[in-house]
């Protein structure tokens, strides 16, 4: 493989009348008004002046997240608070008017689980971005929820500790928002998922309840567990207003390595020998064909486009030089065409950022796309890409396709253009086929993006009527009036 080259051409990281119709649309738009102004005026009562926006512009750029094909509805009015108390204030105003409250983060999600609803609160916690303590005797960080996932992950290693959960989205996406998705990324092959890391959390209920789940404390069995049913509830039954989580020493830089092999099979070959060899890397990722030439395509990084399918892998042992070679060896056993491991951790760097710019890169080949999010048994991956081609076959499309491999969890991308709608059609149905397969062999329709709209149809394939109800009667526990995140889920 050549030299892998920074990226350029301003490649960003991963980081987004009423007319004679009449008389009653008018009386209903002036109802509206008037009972927008009443929800305002109550609003403000609780909250300074430049924390309620109303401007219809304005509000409407708060209207989705970054998922293609979910519906959208104009908030009434986006609150941006900085205290819990005003949180709970808006709370208690949106129970009293019986108004839905959508929580967002940085609104980078993938499934339009932050998609505002008709005449909602968009409730943003971006404003609450403190670090209000980082305690290495106790391993745990206690934020706000706007805290940005990167900035707390410096700052922990300031103190020497790391914070692992790394979704490629890192630079942007919010603490709130991984814990409303139960984010993943690409270290949690060797580290786990954001839920592994929350210890406890503060939350607002919908009738404005303050309510501490969990624990600051190595263990805790104490009744139970709510902090755990609140990771990946996307906002439906509480906002998360501070969060207790727990930190690790941090590991030694990682060094990379990148394999090329001659097909996918070949690629998921050698991620079975290294996971049935016991081996631990720090990440192991996948990039099909496509999607390295789409990163080329955006950012001119030399990525070897001849290669099926592109393996990066990485150890951060103290050793990791020597991990490095004998995963090596498994690739080569596997059928690799070459192995080349990064000289230093800046050409390891760049290997990352070429693989976090895949869905950007990928959103670049038409125009749009639509990420499946389908996680598998590991055993299974190779059927899994070999399906994917299949469909992309069947429906004419370009799909790429990128995984957190060692995790088994696969973003089949397909790609299309959104003023054809044909092409549209085809993208939902490839989509959805490939939810279809992912269930077949024995997988979930979602490894860390959550349900959200985009997926709401097939939860219950994936958990059964029984599961549903069950979740059902959680939520109306939670929030007897629905009013929060409407919509969601189910
Ligand atoms: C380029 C790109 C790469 C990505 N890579 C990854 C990846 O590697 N792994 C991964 O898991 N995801 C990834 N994502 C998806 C996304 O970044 C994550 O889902 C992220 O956790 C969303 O955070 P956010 O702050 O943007 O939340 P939002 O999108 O604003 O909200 C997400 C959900 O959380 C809820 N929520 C937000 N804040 C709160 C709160 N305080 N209380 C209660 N509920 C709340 C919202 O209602 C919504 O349901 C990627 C996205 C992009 C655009």
């Amino acid at each position: 493989m050549s030299r892998i080259e920074a990226p350029r051409d301003g490649a960003a990281d991963d980081t987004g009348a009423a007319g004679a119709a009449g008389a009653a649309e008018a009386a209903g738009a002036a109802e509206d008004t008037a009972a927008t102004g009443d929800l305002c005026d109550r609003l403000l009562a609780g909250l300074p002046a430049d924390a309620v926006l109303t401007d219809p512009d304005i509000t409407a750029s708060y209207a989705n997240d970054m998922a293609s094909f979910c519906p959208a509805g104009a908030p009434a009015v986006v609150v941006l608070p900085r205290t819990v108390e005003q949180v709970q204030h808006v709370m208690r105003t949106a129970t009293e008017l019986r108004v839905p409250v959508v929580p967002q983060g940085a609104r980078t999600g993938l499934s339009g689980a932050a998609n505002a609803s008709d005449g909602c609160i968009v409730l943003s916690l971006i404003r609450m971005d403190r670090i209000l303590e980082i305690n290495p005797v106790d391993r745990v960080a206690v934020v706000e929820p706007g805290v940005i996932n990167a900035t707390l992950s410096r700052a922990a290693g300031e103190h020497g500790l790391a914070y692992p959960p790394d979704p490629s989205s890192w630079e942007t996406c919010t603490i709130g928002g991984n814990i409303g998705t139960a984010s993943g990324g690409l270290c949690c092959v060797k580290y786990g998922v954001t839920a592994e890391y929350v210890l406890g959390l503060d939350v607002v209920l919908a009738d404005g309840r303050l309510m501490s789940t969990g624990r600051r404390t190595a263990k805790g069995v104490a009744g139970y567990d709510l902090t755990r049913l609140f990771v990946g509830s996307e906002g439906s039954l509480g906002i998360v207003v501070r969060a207790t989580l727990a930190l690790r020493p941090q590991p030694p830089e990682q060094l990379v390595l990148a394999a090329e092999f001659p097909s996918g099979a070949a690629a998921c070959d050698a991620v079975c020998r290294i996971m049935a060899g016991g081996h631990v890397p720090s990440l192991l990722e996948l990039m099909d064909r496509t999607t390295v030439k789409a990163v080329n395509d955006l950012a001119h990084m030399g990525l070897p486009e001849s290669t099926e399918a592109l393996l990066l892998a990485a150890f951060d042992t103290a050793d990791a030089a020597a991990d490095l070679a004998a995963l090596g060896a498994l690739c080569e056993a596997a059928g690799a065409t070459q192995v080349v491991p990064a000289d230093d951790v800046a050409e390891s760097e760049l290997l990352l950022q070429a693989r976090r710019l895949s869905l950007n890169a990928l959103e670049a080949v038409k125009g749009t796309t639509m990420i499946d999010d389908v996680c598998v048994p590991r055993s299974k991956l190779a059927e899994m890409l070999d399906g994917t081609e299949r469909i992309a076959e069947k429906y004419q499309l370009t799909i790429g396709l990128v995984a957190h491999a060692g995790d088994g969890n696969t973003h089949p991308t397909v790609c299309f253009d959104a003023q054809d709608p044909d092409e549209s059609r085809r993208a939902r149905e490839s989509f959805d086929e490939i939810m279809a397969l992912g269930l077949e062999l024995g997988g979930t329709i979602t490894g860390e993006h959550g349900v959200g709209v985009l997926k709401k149809e097939w939860l219950a394939r994936e958990i059964g009527p029984v599961g549903v109800e069950m979740q059902r009667q959680i939520k109306q526990v939670f929030d007897p009036l629905g009013i929060l995140n409407p919509g969601k889920l189910f």
